[in-house]
Order: structure tokens, then sequence, then C-alpha cells
């Protein structure tokens, strides 16, 4: 397994073999977790030692930030988290990239990180010796996202080669997007978009991705439809804000109930969060049985558990 030790801060970084054996693993640990109400029973005590997680997040967090927490305290791993900025000495003038050098410099077991664009620190990330769990990096990836997304897929639909996935809204600044554009086509999907032209991808990864201009077209096309949330943090760039408005976008992107009427009966609609409610999807979309919106959330804590598992090197007994 070449992801022990290692960080994961690109979905190019692993293996189809690895993403193989992290699969296997973590639908390990959630059957154990549905029958038991447990997984830590699962691990080697010996080798789960005194072993500490340290979370960074100098950026806004609900489900990677608890997800992470879970699945590290289901394991039994210690958790030390660093995700209020305010009371850290960032607050002080601490820049981002030396903060993450002083906590490497305690040396945790490893460093789970969320940060914006920063040049600086991502070279930290890059060159540390500790392993670093990318949990979200500014516009460029978030590979997580992208293991719990095509596991979810893998689960729904019982297959990941030869999805359809269709990747629907603002993808120029969808970390996610980047994310499982590698990883899902690296499993065999074909992956598709429908955006408006704010936002369009302009990376060189994305140039011979299928466009689709029309939603209605786009959704007769897919198996797996995954909303992305519109960023709007990221929108005042040197150029000034995105003239879109909510309105102009939710009229020829939304996915609605009639969208829904041509996509098919086993499809799944995927979103990894937050939602806009009634902007990405409508509140009918949401609780229609084919949004596994929720079921991410729950795969979320396995896949990450079963993460760290390998990437710890703890000894865990299959099956
Ligand atoms: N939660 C995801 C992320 O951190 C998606 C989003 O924020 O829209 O990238």
């Amino acid at each position: 397994m070449s992801i022990v030790g290692h960080s994961f801060l690109s979905s190019n970084d692993i293996s189809v073999e690895d993403i193989n054996k992290i699969f296997t693993r973590a639908s390990l640990f959630k059957r154990e977790y549905e029958s038991k109400g447990r997984i830590d029973h699962l691990v080697n005590q010996g080798s789960l030692g005194q072993k500490v997680i340290t979370l960074i997040f100098s950026e806004p967090s609900t489900r990677t930030r608890t997800s992470f927490q879970m699945a590290a305290l289901r394991l039994g791993l210690r958790v030390v988290s660093l995700d209020n900025m305010a009371v850290s000495s960032m607050k002080k003038g601490e820049t981002i990239a030396d903060t993450l050098r002083n906590v490497a410099a305690m040396w945790p077991d490893i460093i789970v990180a969320r940060f914006n664009d920063d040049i600086e620190s991502y070279d930290v990330v890059k060159n540390s010796k500790i392993p670093v769990i990318n949990a979200g990096i500014g516009t460029h990836e978030h590979p997580t996202q992208a293991l719990l997304d095509a596991f979810t897929i893998l689960d729904s639909r019982g297959q990941i080669e030869g999805e359809k996935v269709l990747i629907v809204g603002d993808v120029l600044h969808s970390r996610v997007a980047n994310s499982n554009l590698i990883l899902l086509r690296k499993l065999g999907a074909e992956i598709a978009y429908c955006a408006p032209i704010e936002f369009q991808p302009k990376n060189d990864d994305w140039a011979d991705v299928r466009q689709f201009p029309d939603r209605d077209e786009a959704v007769k096309w897919a198996s797996v439809i995954m909303g992305l949330r519109i960023q709007k943090e990221r929108h005042m760039g040197a150029a000034g804000s995105i003239a879109l408005t909510v309105a102009a976008y939710r009229d020829k992107y939304r996915i609605g109930g009639d969208q829904l009427n041509h996509f098919q009966q086993d499809g799944i609609l995927l979103h990894p969060g937050p939602v806009n409610r009634g902007v990405e999807f409508s509140n009918y979309v949401l609780s229609d049985s084919r949004c596994k919106v929720l079921n991410q959330v729950t795969n979320g804590v396995f896949v990450r558990a079963s993460l760290l598992s390998f990437t710890l090197g703890l000894e865990v007994k299959e099956a």
C-alpha cells in the first residue's frame, strides 16, 4: 500500500489498487458499525498506540471536519483540533503557513489541513515529513470528498466504471469538481459538465471534458448528477465580482422536479454540501429517494476512517 505513511494531497496521489483497498475497508467498517455499533475492536490496539491526529482548518467546514473527528474517534485515535482561528495566534498575525509549521513541530501522527489558496502553505504541506491529508485547499482539490463520492456511487449503483457523471454548477471555483474529475476518470467513469459561462472550468484537465449547454439534455445523458454549491466567497477576484444573479442561475441550471422527470429511475444525485436549498437543487429533489446527499455524509466517516487507518499503518482485522 503506497499510501502508508504518505500525504494525500491530490486524487493524482492514489492508485486504483489503493482506492479499492480503502473502499473494501470502508465497507467493512460501515457493515461492522451497522451490526455492532463500533469499529475500534477491529483495530489492533498495539498498532494504535497513542497516535494523535491534528486538524487545522482555517476555512469553515461542517461535514469534512466533523467526519474526520468522528472517523478518528471511532478508530480509537486521539484528536487535537485547531479550527477556530479567532482564538489561535493567527489572530495575532501569524500566517497559516507558520501555523502549519508549528503544529508539525509538535510531531502529530497526521495533519488534516484545510486552508485557502496560499503558495507558502502548500509548500509546507508538500514538503512535510508528517503525512498531511488535504481536507480542501483553496479552489484546487478536495480529494477525500472525491473518495467518498466515488464510494457512494459504488454503494448505490454497484459500479463506477461506465457511469455517466454530470457535474452541474460552479465548476470553476470547485475543488470538489477537480478532485472528482481525476479520481472518477481513474476509476473508469465518464464525466461531463453543465455550467454557465461564468462557472466553466479553465484549467487544462477540463479541456477535453464534454460540456452540455442544455441542462435537460445533460440530465437525460447522466446516471449520476453531482450538484455543486455556488461558491460566493470565491467570486470576488481581481476582475471584480461575478455578475450572474442567483435567479438567472436557477432558471437555467437548478435541478428541480421537471428535470427529475427526465432522469433515469435508478440514477442518483450527489452534492458535497452545503446545499443552497432551492438554488442548486430544489427542495423536491432533496427529498427524492434518488438523492444520496446524506448517504455521502455517512459514507464520509467510514471512508475517512479507512484512509486514516491505512495512512497510519494500523493493523485492522479484515472481516
Ligand atoms: N464542502 C465542500 C468544500 O469544502 C463544497 C463546498 O463548500 O461547496 O469544498
